[in-house]
């Protein structure tokens, strides 16, 4: 009762349960104990005020950013969808200006001129394979050596596998961007530092996707074409986060969706990244960013995006 009779005389809240949290009134400070612990809404046009603060949740957290409602977790991950999606055009021109692979080959004199011509010969006549391939199947040149061209020709370090974590590695990536971006993360170098393996070119937008999403440094690297492909095959039977596939039409719909996901899942962070047609979202569920030390601890949502 010492407690009831300190506070103010209020007929409107005496009577219930509850009250003494309600009797905050308006103009009182927020102490600064509570401010810390429920930070303000990150949506910049919330009309909750400091309401919120009587609301007792902690999560989610979306980049960064606690927000107060469902409402307001929806307004921010709009925002984070046209982020993401603004100035993305057709990703065709990125990789011009590189010297061919067989000129390269042939001024450093790894092929002769015969070589180089047999190649593209059988490579025009069968309509698909890439150049490197068929100097290794036809011509007997070594895979090792087309992969140092391909690192010459794209400045990117070549590298050899000869042990791969894979199932350290899988937690890194949805799978399915295993295939779909021909990426593979080989190992962590420090605990900043990403390796990301490559078959025939390095992606600078996929690396750049990774990075923001986690926070490390990512260094693509090629990787010789057989050692790649058994990596790449092993590390599919390892065990990935947990995946959603999200099927929607509009740019519209995938804001709404998505925070419903993050709504539900509750993470401590999520995180939106677009890599290429996909939109990833990734919920930390307990300690936060980076890598996770298991695949269990986060959880991922892809969606794939019409071409503009
Ligand atoms: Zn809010």
């Amino acid at each position: 009762m010492p407690v009831l009779d300190s506070l103010p005389k209020d007929p409107n809240s005496v009577s219930r349960p509850g009250a003494l949290r309600e009797q905050v009134p308006v103009s009182e400070p927020v102490p600064a104990v509570r401010a810390g612990f429920f930070p303000s809404c990150s949506n910049p046009d919330c009309a909750t005020g400091w309401m919120h603060l009587l609301r007792s949740r902690a999560v989610p957290i979306f980049e960064g950013g606690w927000s107060c409602s469902a409402g307001c977790t929806e307004r921010r991950m709009e925002a984070a969808v046209r982020r993401e999606m603004e100035g993305r055009s057709p990703e065709t021109r990125l990789y011009q200006h590189r010297i061919p692979l067989g000129l390269l080959m042939l001024e450093q004199r790894w092929i002769d001129a015969g070589q180089l011509r047999r190649a593209l010969e059988a490579q025009r006549r069968s309509g698909e394979g890439r150049l490197g391939s068929w100097l290794v199947r036809q011509e007997g040149v070594s895979e090792h050596l087309v992969a140092r061209a391909l690192g010459l020709q794209w400045s990117c370090p070549v590298v050899s596998l000869p042990f791969h974590d894979r199932e350290a590695m899988a937690s890194t990536l949805p799978r399915l961007f295993l295939d779909a971006f021909g990426a593979l993360p080989l190992r962590m170098a420090t605990r900043k530092l990403l390796y990301l393996g490559f078959e025939d070119r390095p992606d600078p937008v996929v690396a750049l996707g990774v990075e923001r999403m986690l926070d490390v440094r990512v260094e693509p690297v090629l990787v010789p074409d057989s050692e790649f492909r058994a990596a790449h095959t092993q590390m599919l039977s390892a065990s990935f986060p947990r995946v959603e596939l999200l099927e929607v039409s509009s740019q519209a719909q995938v804001g709404r969706a998505l925070s419903r996901v993050v709504e539900k899942v509750k993470p401590v962070e999520s995180r939106l990244v677009r890599m290429r047609d996909f939109l990833w979202l990734r919920m930390w569920r307990r300690q936060s960013p980076g890598i996770p030390a298991d695949a269990a601890q986060v959880e991922d949502v892809v969606c794939a995006m019409e071409r503009p």
